[in-house]
């Protein structure tokens, strides 16, 4: 018989360490189980490109907090125990200790699944030689970069241009290979509109890299290890692959256990991270989330929002009442020599959602003209065409981009217009921006109003 109200969390990276500490932090009376079927946790996987490009120079930076420190707190911490299954109605889990063998039973007051996501791999030949890789963990980081070392490539495709595939080619670059870039589409970044991608195209191939858009991956080749990769329309020499086409929610515990899937077939969550089982919570990058801008459910998972989103679950479950209302749709990558940030909705996204945009694209310096250092930054508003409120932006320039970005998110929070945007009171001095910032130049030309 247990005394004490016990708090189970599946998964040990981002959502589930925010959910695990905050709950103790809130509830110390809790005893808090964190499973992770991984030997580490709580790191940062979105540093591993900066690993693989040698400019952190151990994995270990990426470890935010060990299981010693989190032992230190009182949560008990299961490293390489995968849940296999979850049975709702007794409020137990079916867990497996990797390392023993043994199975065994544990039941749970409360249960988070922050099972995270897994790397989306393409159905064709080839993808399982030896040299094709994912980067998903910081195991999946460690691998690549044993590679890298133990059997030094020359050349590298990559499969798929979002911002962990263009990360990556620079990290490949920084170590002196041949890139390669195979993307199904006619652009890079899908999620950027095609005139402000062509601006990252332009750098991508000043630094080197091959592009091959409009065409797919058809199939890896080679003898014992992958050697070529055949597109659509190239064959290409490749002794290292990376698909790099985006990733699934995990969902396979939480679909067993009978939960509500939403969109992106993640499991579905209420703004209190409750699922569709009492008892059961879910955040991170398995869940859906709320897009302000658009009000509808969507998929985007991103560490900063898995973070909140575990925290705000951990609170609810300590006690507290809490609420995580969703997202604007910001993110930002650096793509070799730029800054490309975004937030809200493209003027694709918006015209396929049938909402009337009309978009606005100045390009400025982003500090006083005559001040040593500025550079051209380029501002794409888009607007509901009737009120001009704001619906989304995109900014592109080697600085000063993904700062700006945040005043434009937190604009799309307030629900502000571009009339709203000319009106606020931005700090000025020239080594930081000029007069009128280029953000505030893109609101005037936008909001048609003095
Ligand atoms: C290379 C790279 C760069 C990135 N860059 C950025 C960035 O710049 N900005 C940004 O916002 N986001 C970035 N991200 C995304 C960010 O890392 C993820 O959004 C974040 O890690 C999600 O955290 P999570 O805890 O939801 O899931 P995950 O990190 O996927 O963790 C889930 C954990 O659950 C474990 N697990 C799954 N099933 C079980 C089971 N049955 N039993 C036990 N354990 C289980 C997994 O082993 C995994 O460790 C990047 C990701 C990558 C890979």
């Amino acid at each position: 018989m247990r005394n004490r109200r016990r708090l189970v969390v599946i998964g040990a990276v981002a959502a589930g360490t925010s959910a695990a500490a905050k709950a103790k932090r809130t509830n110390p009376d809790l005893e808090v189980v964190l499973l992770e079927r991984d030997a580490h946790i709580s790191y940062g996987a979105c540093g591993l490109p900066y690993f693989i490009a040698g400019l952190i120079p151990s994995a270990q930076a990426l470890t935010a907090r060990s299981p010693e420190e989190f032992r230190q707190q009182g949560i008990e911490v299961r490293t390489q125990h995968e849940a296999l299954g979850i049975e709702a109605a007794n409020h137990r889990l079916y867990v497996a200790d990797l390392r023993s063998g043994e199975e065994y039973t544990l039941p749970y007051d409360d249960l988070v699944i922050a099972t995270g996501a897994v790397s989306s791999v393409p159905p064709v030949p080839g993808v399982d030689l030896p040299g094709v890789f994912t980067l998903r963990t910081l195991a999946d980081g460690l691998g690549l970069d044993a590679a890298l070392r133990d059997r030094p490539p020359k050349n590298v495709v990559i499969v798929g241009s979002g911002y962990i595939g263009l990360e990556m080619a620079e990290a490949f670059r920084a170590r002196d290979l041949a890139v390669t870039i195979v993307e199904m589409a006619p652009q890079l970044m899908v999620n950027l509109d095609k005139d402000m991608s062509d601006l990252v195209l332009a750098e991508v191939q000043r630094q080197g890299v091959q592009v091959l858009l409009n065409d797919g991956l058809v199939r890896c080749e080679g003898l014992d290890r992958v050697e070529k990769v055949i597109t659509q329309h190239s064959v290409v020499p490749a002794d290292l692959v990376l698909l790099a086409i985006g990733v699934r929610p995990n969902t396979r515990l939480g679909e067993q256990a009978g939960l509500r899937l939403g969109a992106g077939k993640a499991i579905a969550v209420d703004e209190h991270m409750r699922t569709s089982i009492e008892g059961i919570y879910a955040a991170g990058d398995c869940t859906e989330t709320m897009h302000q801008v658009t009000g509808e459910k969507t998929y985007i998972p991103l560490g900063t929002t898995a973070n909140k989103q575990g925290r705000v679950a951990g609170a609810n479950i300590a006690g507290m009442e809490c609420t995580f209302e969703g997202v604007v749709g910001t993110a930002v990558a650096k793509v070799f020599g730029l800054e490309v940030a975004r937030t809200g909705l493209t003027e694709k996204e918006a015209t396929a959602k049938n909402l009337a945009g009309s978009a606005t694209t100045i390009q400025a310096m982003d500090r006083a003209r005559y001040y040593p250092g500025g550079t051209p930054l380029n501002v794409k508003l888009v607007v509901d065409s009737a009120s001009r409120r704001l619906l989304g932006a995109q900014l592109i320039g080697p600085q000063g981009a993904a700062k700006r970005v945040d005043v434009l998110a937190a604009a799309l929070y307030a629900g502000m217009s571009a009339h709203d945007l000319t009106r606020l009171d931005y700090s000025y001095a020239p080594p930081y921006a000029p007069v009128w910032d280029a953000t505030l130049v893109a609101a005037s030309v936008a909001s048609r109003s003095c």
